[in-house]
């Protein structure tokens, strides 16, 4: 059965989705929601050899080959403008996942909907969605095996507004959504990544020539953390 934080990541799709899945590695998410839905299509797009195989395996022995398409290659150049609707990216970095999005706008003039599950850098999406028309509709935060996952979903030309005016810099980073609801798995991120940031604060100190402008900036994030940690 398909990871729980895939699942999530499915849930976002409508009906009769025609999608691309970037970075498919083995397809499992396209033939997950191609079996369930008869009416879905998908094109799996695979930068490297290995994962690429692996994907039209999976696609093969499912014999779904006829409505999920296996392509290689970089980002969102495995797609032709029109060809779909909704785009899932997960499992890579935000920043990688913002850079994909950036270079293959021309391929997102039909795309209505971006689901994306960035491993860390979440800010960089809520950052690039609102910079080309796509709102921030849905967050999500999840735990699993040990590991927390987010998922955004960006619907273009949406009424939803996520952001408040006050506190838009601090709802970039953290999320606006997963701000205001608070649940145990985003405290358990946030509090990892403030113990982290506390290690190396203390590692800066320790240097034989301690970079003050850098250290001002950890203890700045530091702070913002402690504050929404502690808002309760
Ligand atoms: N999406 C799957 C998931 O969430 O479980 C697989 C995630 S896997 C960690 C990341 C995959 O993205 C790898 O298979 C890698 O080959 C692929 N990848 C990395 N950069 C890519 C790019 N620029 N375009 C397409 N695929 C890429």
């Amino acid at each position: 059965t398909l990871s729980k934080r895939l699942q999530l990541v499915a849930s976002f799709l409508p009906k009769e989705a025609r999608f691309a899945d970037i970075g498919s590695d083995h397809a499992y998410l396209p033939c997950f929601v191609c079996l369930q839905d008869e009416h879905a299509t998908a094109i799996a797009g695979e930068l490297n050899e290995g994962p690429y195989q692996s994907a039209k395996k999976t696609v093969g022995d499912l014999q779904i080959d006829d409505r999920i398409e296996v392509r290689k290659g970089n980002g969102l150049s495995v797609i032709k403008p029109g060809e779909v609707e909704q785009v899932v990216i997960a499992g890579m970095g935000g920043s990688l996942i913002s850079t994909i999005l950036e270079e293959g706008k021309d391929k997102l003039l039909s795309v209505k909907r971006i689901i994306t599950q960035p491993n860390v850098d979440a800010d960089a999406i809520r950052k690039w969605f609102d910079q080309n028309d796509f709102q921030l509709t849905d967050e999500k935060i999840i735990e699993e095996d040990g590991h927390i996952y987010e998922i955004l979903v960006g619907d273009r030309n949406s009424e939803y507004v996520a952001y408040t005016m006050e506190n838009k810099r601090r709802e970039l980073l953290f999320g606006p959504i997963l701000l205001r609801e608070k649940s145990t798995a985003f405290k358990q991120k946030w509090k990892i990544e403030l113990d982290r940031k506390k290690h190396a604060l203390k590692q800066m100190e320790n240097a034989k020539t301690p970079n003050i402008e850098r250290m001002n900036m950890f203890q700045e994030e530091i702070k913002e953390i402690e504050e929404v940690l502690e808002n309760e």
